[in-house]
């Protein structure tokens, strides 16, 4: 009977970065705290109402072996690549960006009137599939099913299916999940995530209880936190007398070595030096 409900194992506090050609963040993988969360290896929230904390934005830079998935709540990012895609992703948009073999791209937040809110994580990909074509998901908001329960919890379906709707991005070897879930002051919401998926949820707005029913105590968490989860088990969070807002997050771990330096995630010092010659050879992207 253990293991019923999925734990909370840890629960991580954001530490502010400086990213790109400096833009501040919130990092909470990809720290010295937590290297990664396999397949996780970075997420960062960029939360701020001072566009001078985002306007120098990231400039063209490559990516090898990993995707990046940039989803807005509040605000526009424009981008462009080396495939030829380019456009902006605002407030409820998500890009899934598969770098493979290699990208090249930029991202530029615009001015916002109101606070920036987005996130953005990278997802590791398989020796196998390190060195794929590139792929890019463009997915605007009105692609992502909003599922309105009768009890006010709202959900938004990226990736994963509730209530037998399934989100728009598919074919994704992580088999991910990506939930953007609100619970109204003491409502509930449980979900039964795949057995063997490494989990976490980020709350970014109010607070909620975690881990509840597990074996463990539960955890009233307040944003802004990474809560590391079990990974067997139903996750079940509850509101509080305040509403709370969080990402859901799951996928399959890979169980591969990890070679990392900046943009490039391979399994192999060997791999980070050919990245880091084909970028100087100008061998880089791959079409
Ligand atoms: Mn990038």
């Amino acid at each position: 009977m253990s293991n019923q409900y999925r734990e909370v194992l840890k629960i991580i506090k954001p530490q502010p970065v400086i990213e790109g050609a400096g833009v501040r963040l919130k990092r909470s993988i990809a720290t010295a705290t937590l290297d990664h969360l396999d397949p996780f290896l970075l997420f960062d929230h960029f939360g701020s109402r001072n566009p001078d904390d985002y306007l120098k934005g990231f400039p063209m830079h490559p990516h090898r072996g990993i995707e990046t998935v940039t989803y807005m709540i509040e605000g526009e990012v424009d981008h462009k690549d080396s495939m030829g895609n380019a456009g902006s992703i605002s407030g409820g948009d998500v890009q899934w960006m598969t770098s493979g073999g290699g990208i090249m791209h930029e991202e530029m937040p615009q001015p916002c009137q109101r606070e920036m809110v987005g996130f953005q994580l990278w997802v590791n990909l398989p020796a196998s599939l390190k060195m794929t074509r590139p792929r890019y998901q463009n997915i605007a908001s009105n692609r992502i099913p909003e599922i309105n329960r009768e009890d006010g919890v709202k959900i938004r379906v990226i990736s994963g299916e509730v209530d037998g709707i399934r989100g728009p991005v598919t074919d994704i070897f992580a088999d991910p999940t990506y939930l953007d879930v609100s619970i109204p002051a003491r409502g509930s919401f449980s979900y039964p995530l795949e057995p063997g998926h490494t989990a976490f949820a980020y709350v970014f707005e109010g607070e909620g209880v975690f881990g509840v029913g597990s074996r463990l105590k539960d955890e009233w968490v307040t944003h802004p936190r990474l809560v590391v989860l079990g990974d067997t088990g139903f996750f079940e969070a509850r509101g509080t007398e305040t509403y709370t807002r969080f990402l859901l997050i799951a996928g399959k771990p890979l169980k591969e070595p990890i070679a990392r330096y900046g943009p490039f995630v391979m399994n192999t010092q060997a791999e980070i030096q050919q990245a880091l010659k084909d970028l100087k050879n100008g061998t880089f992207v791959q079409n």
